[in-house]
Formats: structure tokens, sequence, C-alpha cells
């Protein structure tokens, strides 16, 4: 049974009759017509608490993808939290197994004295079907329905529709016409890189951006597995997650001119933990290469001029990694190998190999370390690198091969595109090929892969 504690007391004085509105809905997200719904119920209705209630997985959406219930509990948190009439509660979100309102009306109404009366607010077009809701007979005995619609909808329809059953439930409809919103606009309106600007609280869009919902998954090439690994990260610690936000907020600190690379950069960290899962990393590892992922770029924001003076000041030219190759020619190498000499004086806690991600993400080399690996491929797929057709391949392979082929795949990838774009080609990059193309001809795999 669901944890009561998060219900909000109401009904104390016995004399008194109380009316309590509950919010159903997969809230996906939530948007203004909802909550200019529940306020102008709460005023028609005269209700003392509304009880936003997400519900935890949908009945009549199991052969649909919907947003996990914690990202739904919490957006519509969000934009509840400055009216003191608005409550969300976890509930439905917790209960195990398909939502079904009977069930949370019957906790209800065992949690409530009977002098508080039950309103269940909820689309009218979702009431259209309410005869076929689980326990219905119950359920129209427990709450008066409100069904909110957008002015023109069609009332007749849900009434044929209800007069069909058997059941007397008890509706009274609402007019909203804030309700010309709808959650799947707003879905499509952010996969399609639009303004959620007024349809939603701010805080609602800030939580969207942050936890990258809604975004476009067509053209990017990754597998619906490996997409759902995307857009559901690791649950870390806690300390593990605030370090994460505290990198994060760095990372925006240090490219806050460079809006561009802090939206790489941050991506490169969720593509690089879902890529270390998939290749079967534990979470601390998966940890690591988040953390080696949103700071890769981190000298990005540095001119050539302000890098060369940082190589000669680190004695770069001595560094075994850069042998034989001249500081002027590796321009476009130096900011990773400068930012793992900043990072590991800024953070002493990034390991070895996070600080060698960091360094070879743009050169690679021969033998490259899993977290090496990792992150130099993460930076060469990164979906906010746009579908290019080259990029939606290599994408295409995550999964279905190997790290090394998938390592070796991206690197022949960035060698083509300095080609393709006329820049110098390093003989040493050459050289990582080559070497690679021995390494892989030894394994005997398929040179078409
Ligand atoms: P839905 O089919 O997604 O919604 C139908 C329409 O109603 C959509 O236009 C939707 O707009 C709107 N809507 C949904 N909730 C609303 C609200 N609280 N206020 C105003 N408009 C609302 O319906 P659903 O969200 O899955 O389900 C609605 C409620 O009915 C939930 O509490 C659910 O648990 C319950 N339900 C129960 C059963 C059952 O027990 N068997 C079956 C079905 C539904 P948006 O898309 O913009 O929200």
């Amino acid at each position: 049974m669901a944890e009561k504690t998060d219900l909000p007391i109401l009904g104390e004085d016995k004399t008194k009759t109380y009316r309590l509105g509950i919010m159903g809905g997969t809230f996906d997200p939530i948007h203004n017509g909802h909550l200019v719904a529940a306020e102008q119920a709460s005023d028609e209705l005269n209700l003392d608490l509304v009880l936003f209630m997400p519900a935890g997985s949908p009945a009549f959406k199991q052969d649909r993808d919907v947003s996990s219930a914690k990202d739904r509990f919490a957006m519509t948190l969000l934009a509840t939290a400055d009216n003191p009439k608005f409550i969300t509660s976890r509930a439905e979100i917790e209960r195990e197994g398909i939502t079904y309102t009977a069930d949370t009306l019957q906790i209800l109404r065992a949690f409530y004295p009977k002098n508080v009366e039950l309103f269940f607010i909820t689309g009218a077009d979702a009431l259209l079907e309410i005869a076929k809701w689980k326990d219905s007979e119950k359920i129209a005995e427990m709450v008066t329905f409100v069904g909110a619609t957008r002015p023109g909808y069609d009332l007749d329809k849900i009434q044929v529709e209800l007069e069909k059953s058997p059941i007397p439930f008890k509706v009274f409809y609402l007019e909203v016409p804030a309700l010309a919103i709808s959650s799947s606009e707003l879905r499509t309106r952010q996969a399609e890189g639009k303004s959620l600007r007024y349809l939603t609280s701010d805080s609602v869009i800030g939580y969207i951006n942050k936890h990258h919902l809604y975004r476009a998954r067509k053209d990017t090439g990754f597998s619906s597995t490996f997409q759902a690994a995307l857009n559901n990260p690791t649950i870390f610690s806690e300390d593990e997650q605030k370090g994460i936000e505290q990198i994060e907020k760095d990372a925006a600190k240090q490219l806050e001119k460079k809006p561009k690379r802090l939206a790489h950069s941050l991506e490169v960290g969720r593509v690089a933990e879902a890529l270390a899962k998939q290749y079967g990393a534990d979470t601390k590892e998966q940890f690591k290469a988040r953390i080696a992922g949103i700071l890769h770029d981190w000298e990005k924001a540095a001119s050539v001029e302000e890098l060369f003076k940082k190589a000669k000041t680190i004695g770069l030219e001595n560094d075994p990694r850069l042998e034989n190759i001249k500081l002027e020619d590796a321009k476009p190498l130096l900011h990773g190998f400068i930012a793992a000499h900043t990072l590991k004086q800024r953070y002493p806690n990034l390991t070895e190999d996070m600080l060698n991600a960091i360094a070879l993400h743009t050169l690679g080399a021969k033998d490259m370390g899993f977290l090496e690996k990792i992150i130099f491929i993460a930076d060469t797929i990164d979906p906010t690198r746009g579908p290019l057709p080259r990029l939606v391949l290599l994408r295409c392979l995550v999964g279905k091969v190997s790290l090394d082929e998938l390592y070796f795949c991206c690197y022949r990838e960035n060698i083509d595109y300095v080609i393709a774009t006329n820049r110098y080609l390093l003989p040493q990059s050459l050289d990582i090929f080559n070497a690679l193309v021995k390494k892989r001809s030894e394994l005997d795999v398929s040179p078409s892969a």
C-alpha cells in the first residue's frame, strides 16, 4: 500500500464539510493548462485543497513511452510549489504495477474522514472511458468527476458515452480556455527546439532542459536501448550526484562564453556514462566517464596564444605522448593535454585514467585504456554534433560492435574529417591509424564493419 504520509490533513473540524480536489493525470509534462484547470476547479467548486496525483504507470498508456514517474513527479512538484492550495502527492508513483484510480481513491477514502468530499479532476477525454476503468462502480460512489475541457469541446460526446453505462457517474464540466495547451504539444515543441516559455512554469522548463527530456530521438542513430540508457542516467550515490552537479556548474562557468561547447561537453558526459554502462563498466567507472566527459573540453575557451603560452609553461614539448610533434602543428590537440594538466591541479581526486582520457581525446593513441576509448568515442558521436550521416552510422554501431572496433571506426572518422576539411594531418595520427589497422587485421574483423 502507498505511504499516506504525504497526504495533507483535512477534515479536522467534524462540524464542517471539506472539499478535496484530486488532479489526476500523466503530467508528461505538467503545463499551464493543468494549473489553470486546477485553479478554476478550486474556485468554482470551492475546493479546500487540490492534490496533484501524477500517475505512476498510467493504465491506458501501457503501450507507450512515458517519461519516468520520478521526472513527472518532480516537474509537478516544481509547478505547484508556489500555490499553498496545491499539494503534489507521491502516492501513485510509489505504488507498484499499473496505476488504477480506484486503488488511489480507496486509499484516500480510508485516509480522510467522511466530512471530506472527493472531486476527481481530469481531462474530459479521459472521462470518455471511465466506464471501462477498473472498479468504475466503486469509483462512482466515491467521487464527483470534474471533466476539464477546452472551449468548443463536444460535451454531448461524453454524455452519450456515459449514458451507455448503467453506472450513475456524477460529472461536473469545466470549460478551461488554457487547455488549448497540451502535454504533447510541449513535447513536440521541445523536440523541435522551440520555446516552452509561457506554456509551463520556468522551473519546469529548467527541469526539462537539465534532464534532457523530450529531445528529438529520430536521426541520432542510437538504438532504442542505448537511447533509453541515455534518457535514464545511472542512479549514483547522493555524494556522486552532488559531485556531478558541481562539476557541471564549474564547466558552465568555465565555458560560459562558449554555450555550444558547454552543451557538447555536458552531452559528452552523458554519452560517456551510457557508453561505459553499455560496455560493462560498474557505476564507479560510469561516474568517472561522466566527469571526464564533462571536463574534456575545459580549455576550449582559451585562445591559441593562451594555449601556446600554457603549453610552454608546463613544458608540454617534453610530454612523451607528443614525441616528435611540433607544438605549432599540434594546435588542435593542445587543449586536451593542457586541460589534463590544469584539471589535475584543480581537482586532485581525478584519477590517472580520467586525466589521460581528457589529454588524449583528440590525438588518441595506439593503445588506449577503457576510459580513454570511451571519451574519444563519446566526443566523436555526441548527438549535439547533429544528424550527419557519417555520425548516424557510427552511432548505429554502439552496442553492436566491440569497444575496440567502435574506437577504430571513430578514429577513422576523425582522420576522414581532417582530410575532408583540408587540414594538416599529423603523421602521428596516421601512425596511430595504421597501428590500429594492423591490430584489427590480427583480430580478423571485417574491414567493411
Ligand atoms: P490522457 O488520456 O493522457 O488525457 C486525456 C486528455 O485529458 C488529454 O487531453 C490530457 O491533456 C487531458 N488531461 C489529463 N489530465 C488532466 C487534468 N488533470 N486536467 C486537465 N486535463 C487533463 O489521460 P491520463 O493522463 O492518462 O489519465 C488521466 C487520469 O485518469 C489519471 O489520473 C489516470 O490515472 C486516470 N485513469 C485511470 C484509469 C483506470 O483507473 N483504469 C484509466 C485511464 C485513466 P494533457 O495530455 O495535456 O495532459
